[in-house]
């Protein structure tokens, strides 16, 4: 496992290096130079976001994050969450939806961490939904919590990688190929821990994942 997440650090390091070498060997034509240089970009997008997780996690361990909590509405939370999505799920014509019900309690979170989480699943829903697919966002709740849930109608997550998929570095079998380094949910797992929440997986039928957080209502946690 060590190798391959050193693989995965490599990747987009060689990547750069070979379009960098081919642009210094002296390309003419205007369209192969730009195509190399849109490649170096997205392997910096890559690696910029590998190291964030990096960041992250290590953050995480030596208990460095601490929350800046507020009471937010469900509806506009979500809405800002999904303005990034819009254009990707787009671009595979995938519909991005709501199921919102009125008159939810307000959420205490810390906006711009739990704003990341979501992202993250919508992020991972998107990658994993092929093309004219469904993603939505459903909310609901009872007497004690808040459910938020992320429910795609993709290539879902085989049984035998469903109960590591919360772990560090792992990425299912179908998604080895893909972008990533497989921190994106041990960390979603760790901020939602720290609100005294919970995440969960379910499988979506008749194919997809649903990822549910549950918040509770009455935060203990807050002094
Ligand atoms: P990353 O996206 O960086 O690989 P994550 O921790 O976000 O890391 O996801 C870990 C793995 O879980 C992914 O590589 C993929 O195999 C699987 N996965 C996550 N979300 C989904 C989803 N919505 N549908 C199918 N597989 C998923």
């Amino acid at each position: 496992r060590q190798m391959c997440i050193r693989d995965r650090l490599r990747t987009p390091l060689t990547s750069m290096k070979a379009s960098a070498e081919s642009l210094e060997s002296g390309i003419v034509d205007p369209k192969i130079a730009s195509k190399f240089l849109r490649q170096i970009s997205d392997d910096v997008d890559h690696m910029n976001h590998i190291v964030s997780d990096l960041l992250e996690l290590s953050r995480m361990d030596t208990g460095q994050i601490s929350l800046n909590l507020t009471e937010v509405n469900v509806k506009d939370f979500v809405s800002m969450a999904l303005e990034r999505h819009l254009v990707p799920a787009k671009a595979k014509n995938i519909s991005l939806g709501t199921d919102i019900p009125p008159n939810l309690p307000a959420i205490t979170i810390d906006t711009r961490r739990f704003l990341q989480v979501i992202q993250n699943l919508l992020d991972n829903a998107i990658k994993f939904t092929p093309q004219n697919g469904r993603v939505t966002i459903n909310s609901n709740h009872d007497a004690s919590s808040v459910e938020i849930s992320v429910v795609d109608s993709g290539i879902g997550i085989a049984q035998k990688d469903r109960p590591h998929i919360f772990e560090r570095f792992y990425k299912a079998d179908r998604s080895r190929h893909e972008k990533g380094i497989g921190l994106g949910l041990a960390i979603a797992k760790h901020i939602v821990q720290l609100h005294d929440g919970e995440i969960s997986l379910d499988i979506n039928e008749p194919t997809g994942s649903i990822f549910t957080i549950t918040l509770p209502i009455h935060a203990a946690y807050i002094s």
